[in-house]
């Protein structure tokens, strides 16, 4: 058995192909296409040896996997992490396949980054290989082609790096990269939109367990730039946030937390184990996940909810602000509790939706301000809800929101491709 707060065994991949196969089942798709479906467009793997301040040469590894293009260019994030590799990104390219489908953005899915510690790099270093990196995968981008954006790690500084890199080759091209900073032709509204997203969704979630949103307790796991915009917005919006965890550890506070001054902690290099205030208390893991909760907001890395530590949660609802946090015997043992699952490929796609719009506008050369593109964001968000929950509805057996979306967003993936002549 793993310990609680362990990560899941099971590999991403083995856990996307698990809703695939489900999704593909009830959609009756041949074999034949569901390999096709399932096996990625490009993956390209590439050395990174940089020099660090040591003066030794370091060599990281690099990934770039474009899995399906149907839809449109390869759209998806890139990851800093020491513990990536190609079946993680596999995996998390499949996902930004069917999460862009299933919202009707018009992308295919892709995935990629080093498997570096940011922590341990200095700036200078950080932008030494963000920049031989995006050299080694500059011949797979482009505005109409490939589109990086940020994920666990990253931010818009790396961005405007990968953009003036990818620059020196083929001229100004801001629609090259997604979540840039604002002065470089990035989106009002970026940084926020994946936590905004995802309380949109909860709003439009909360009724099917009996939840009034503005009186909803709420445990947050990772505070990164989802969790910490997660909890501020829905602070904002009245709900009380609980309890935070990072991988240093967790907090609780009983009358809630302040999420801004958490969130400037954590901004300042602070960990969220060390966050002191007023009626805060420090807690373990175990507690952390047992906390007494309307929702449970997992934001941290993939497989962190799983067979080991699911039985401990005690909410109502769970909306993944991660990429693949339940691995599905998790899945089935919240949902035999009657705990509501949102699942990632709607409940994050808030990102990529504004990545969309920041694409669009660059294309352009405009700018939308900030309502425009939330209220636009927010219009998207209910559309996938209520088409994947119309769906989910039609199977009494098994109601789940997941395996509807994966159903949704293979349907418009084939559909494109048939149309396409692809097969
Ligand atoms: N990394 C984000 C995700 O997993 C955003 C991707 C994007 O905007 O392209 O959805």
């Amino acid at each position: 058995m793993l310990q609680p707060t362990a990560k899941a065994e099971l590999s991403s991949f083995e856990l996307v192909r698990h809703y695939f196969d489900l999704a593909a089942d009830r959609l009756a798709l041949p074999d034949d296409l569901r390999e096709v479906l399932l096996t990625a467009y490009r993956e390209v793997q590439v050395a990174i040896p940089v020099r660090l301040s040591d003066g030794r040469i370091t060599t990281f590894h690099g990934y770039r996997v474009q899995h399906n293009g149907a839809r449109g260019p390869f759209k998806g994030g890139i990851r800093f992490h020491p513990q990536v590799d190609l079946d993680e990104f596999r995996a998390l390219a499949a996902l930004m396949t069917w999460k862009t489908a299933i919202v009707g953005v018009p992308f295919g899915g892709a995935k990629g980054g080093v498997d570096c510690d940011p922590s341990l790099l200095q700036p200078h270093e950080l932008e030494k290989l963000t920049r031989a990196f995006t050299q080694r995968i500059d011949k797979v981008l482009g505005p109409t082609r490939d589109i990086p954006a940020p994920d666990v790690n990253t931010n818009a500084q790396v961005m405007a790096w990968m953009m003036d890199e990818y620059g020196k080759g083929h001229g100004y091209t801001p629609g090259i990269v997604t979540g840039k900073p604002i002065a470089l032709e990035g989106s009002f509204g970026r940084e926020a939109a994946t936590a905004r997203g995802l309380v949109y969704l909860f709003r439009e979630a909360a009724p099917a367990v009996n939840l009034v949103p503005q009186e909803a307790t709420v445990a947050i796991q990772g505070y990164g730039n989802v969790g910490s915009w997660a909890g501020r917005l829905l602070s904002r919006l009245g709900a009380r946030v609980v309890a935070v965890a990072d991988e240093s550890g967790a907090v609780r506070a009983e009358r809630g937390l302040d999420t801004d001054a958490l969130a400037a902690h954590v901004r300042d290099g602070g960990r969220v184990a060390d966050y002191v205030a007023d009626g805060v208390e420090p807690v373990s893991g175990e507690e952390f996940l047992a906390t007494d909760c309307d929702v449970f907001v997992p934001a941290a890395l993939g497989g962190a909810i799983h067979a080991g530590n699911a039985d401990l949660l005690r909410c109502r609802m769970v909306v993944e602000g991660a990429n693949a946090p339940t691995t599905p015997q998790a899945d089935e043992l919240l949902r035999e509790k009657g705990v509501f699952i949102v699942p990632d490929v709607m409940a994050n796609a808030g990102g990529v939706v504004v990545s969309y719009f920041e694409w669009v506008q660059n294309l352009q050369h405009f700018r939308w301000d900030e309502r425009e593109v939330n209220d636009k964001l927010g219009t998207i968000m209910r559309r996938a809800y209520r088409e994947v929950a119309a769906r989910a509805a039609k199977r009494p057996g098994d109601g789940s929101l997941r395996v509807a979306a994966f159903e949704l967003g293979i349907e418009r993936v084939v559909e494109a491709a048939r149309l396409r002549g692809n097969f």
